[in-house]
């Protein structure tokens, strides 16, 4: 077999690579490990960070390199080079124009969606994250059966409709807009006759859904072949340069010879336990994250067995989860709004809060296991909230208690996901939490709350903090006071929703040695390169659309454009 590019993966970064490479005139195959394409970016919420992209233009929200340059300089603080960031800066927005001219990939500007830092020196209120277009599965024929599509059910109400992040806000406000939605949604979802005769599965993508039938369909209409069940198994060199990859193809070994370049795009390292024990700090686990299974890191040696160097294996793309049980389901739940409402808190064993809960999930997770490193002992730690909180809002698989009453969620919740009792004493004793310290502390967040001033942990103090608030009453819509029995309890792990270490690169995507050469024929992007982020997490959708960018450069790279 011999094409001129190879993409290894199908997510975002491999199949953004391959159909940029096709356009530019090379022959191209991906090769996928599972027997379904999309990776974490089909679980994902598919939303990019494009700093100054052009949607932003037609919202009339003013963005500029320089604004961005120094929003992301404050941020990664030296953990990333500047010569990546520039090329970031300069590319994303004309991968993101070129794509949506010459492909099915079409995004829009979620204007309301501040960076995750929006008050740090370049940081802006809304506009540079964008969300894919609701997207018609109907249009992948057979091939939409092959997607690895299985939306984190948080994302999923009713286990029926995907939601957009836009429409998330509006349901989480609740009335009529939401009901209206809702009906709509339901109505087209059961009046889709030939889509239920073949199964539940929504045919109305949103979110990475859509992103990955976006790409799907776009190399489906070039017939850009990808093979499922084909996973890398080592990297073909000649004089230093790679020329290819042996694979495996129905159990067989095919040596595919790669005229211009292999493309690396095969995820993180998140579902390798002892890559993760090895490169990570402890305590840490694989079944808290909520990236997709087949990403085990497997490029990872491969790579580094013909030069190449690695870089940021000790950092994820954090985010608390929690774990509930699920017969057809990950038991995995990322916690980006349940951490933010009014009426909650998280703590430790000592029953004390330790962080700002409604900042940043990345930070969240960096505070557990600072705070668990200090003694505190917050992995897992627990999110505490009374009936009120229960009533209004949504918690992992646990819809508003107005909507499901305790009642009428499935019974092997209680127990297995939260813990309920009358009093805040015996909740505490129920899940091993000192109680005197959780009376104190829920005594003075009260207090907080009726000020409306976290003076602690500023809570609610930044936008970012109120973009996830819902429904509030009180002086401060992150605060609310918990005093309504019944309380209740749901752990918190340090989980992620994937790793961000890998390759080093350059600014084309290309793959370095530890003496900073590139290695010919070799490129990474995605979550098996080191971020150009750093250590930082800047705004929703800093992982797919630098994987999408990096992928773009290095088609071009190895296409000569
Ligand atoms: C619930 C959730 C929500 C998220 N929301 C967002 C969001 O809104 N915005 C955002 O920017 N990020 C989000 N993320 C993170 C984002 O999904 C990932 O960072 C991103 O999709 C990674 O893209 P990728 O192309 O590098 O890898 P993936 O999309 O994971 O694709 C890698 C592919 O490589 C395949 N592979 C692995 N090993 C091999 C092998 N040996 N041979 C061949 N193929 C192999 C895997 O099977 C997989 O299909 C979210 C993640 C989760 C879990």
């Amino acid at each position: 077999m011999s094409v001129d590019f190879l993409a290894v993966g199908s997510g975002a970064a491999g199949m953004t690579g391959a159909l940029w490479a096709h356009d530019l005139g090379a022959e191209t195959l991906v090769i996928e490990k599972a027997s379904v394409y999309g990776g974490s970016t089909s679980l994902s919420g598919g939303v990019v960070w494009v700093p100054n992209n052009p949607l932003m233009a037609r919202h009339g929200i003013h963005d500029s390199p320089e604004e961005a340059e120094l929003y992301l300089e404050t941020l990664t603080a030296g953990s990333s080079s500047r010569e990546q960031l520039r090329a970031y800066l300069e590319n994303a927005p004309r991968m993101m124009t070129t794509l949506a001219e010459k492909s099915r990939v079409q995004f829009e500007c979620v204007t309301s969606y501040p960076d995750y830092f929006p008050e740090a020196p370049g940081g802006k209120p809304g506009g540079r994250s964008c969300e894919p277009a609701v997207f018609d599965a109907r249009q992948l024929g057979d091939e939409f059966k092959t997607m690895g599509l299985q939306p984190n059910e948080k994302q999923v109400v009713g286990g029926r409709v995907t939601i957009r992040v836009t429409d998330g806000h509006m349901l989480l406000e609740g009335g009529w807009p939401a009901m209206r939605f809702m009906m709509r949604e339901l109505l087209r979802y059961y009046t889709n006759v030939r889509a239920r005769r073949q199964g539940r599965r929504n045919t109305q993508l949103s979110i990475g859904g859509a992103l990955a039938g976006r790409l799907r369909l776009s190399l489906l209409d070039r017939k850009v072949p990808l093979w499922l069940d084909t996973p890398i198994r080592e990297l073909l060199t000649e004089d230093g340069r790679v020329v290819g990859a042996l694979v495996e193809r129905d159990g067989k070994p095919v040596r595919i010879q790669a005229r211009k370049g292999v493309l690396l795009a095969a995820g993180g390292f998140e579902h390798n336990s002892p890559m993760r024990q090895r490169y990570q700090q402890g305590p840490i686990s694989d079944r808290w994250t909520a990236g997709c299974e087949s990403n085990t890191g497997d490029t990872i040696d491969l790579g580094t067995a013909i030069g190449a160097s690695l870089a940021l294996m000790d950092d994820s793309w954090w985010c608390p989860t929690m774990l509930a049980p699920s017969p057809a389901h990950s038991p995995v739940r990322i916690m980006i709004v349940e951490k933010n409402f009014a009426g909650g808190i998280i703590v430790n064993a000592q029953g004390k809060r330790f962080m700002n809960e409604a900042a940043p999930y990345n930070e969240v997770v960096k505070s557990m296991y600072l705070a668990n490193q200090r003694g505190g002992t917050a992995i897992p730690a627990h999110l505490i909230f009374d009936a009120t909180y229960r009533r209004r809002y949504p918690c992992g698989p646990m819809m508003p208690g107005q909507a499901t009453p305790d009642r009428m969620l499935p019974k092997n919740l209680e127990g297995n996901f939260f813990v309920k009792n009358q009093t805040l004493e015996g909740l505490a004793r129920n899940i091993g939490v000192d109680a005197a310290g959780l009376i104190d502390t829920v005594t003075q967040f009260n207090d907080y709350a009726a000020t409306g001033h976290d003076p602690d942990f500023h809570r609610g103090d930044s936008l970012h903090d109120r973009f996830y608030a819902a429904r509030a009453t009180g002086p401060n819509p992150n605060l609310g006071a918990i005093e309504q029995p019944p309380f209740y309890a749901v752990r918190v792990f340090p989980g992620d929703l994937g790793t961000k270490g890998g390759f080093r690169t350059d600014a084309r995507a290309r793959v370095l040695t530890a003496a900073n050469t590139a290695i010919p024929g070799l490129y990474a992007a995605g979550n098996c390169s080191a971020s150009v982020m750093g250590n930082t997490y800047p705004g929703a959708g800093a992982t797919i659309g630098p994987a999408m960018t990096f992928a773009f450069l290095a088609a071009e790279d190895a296409a000569g454009a």
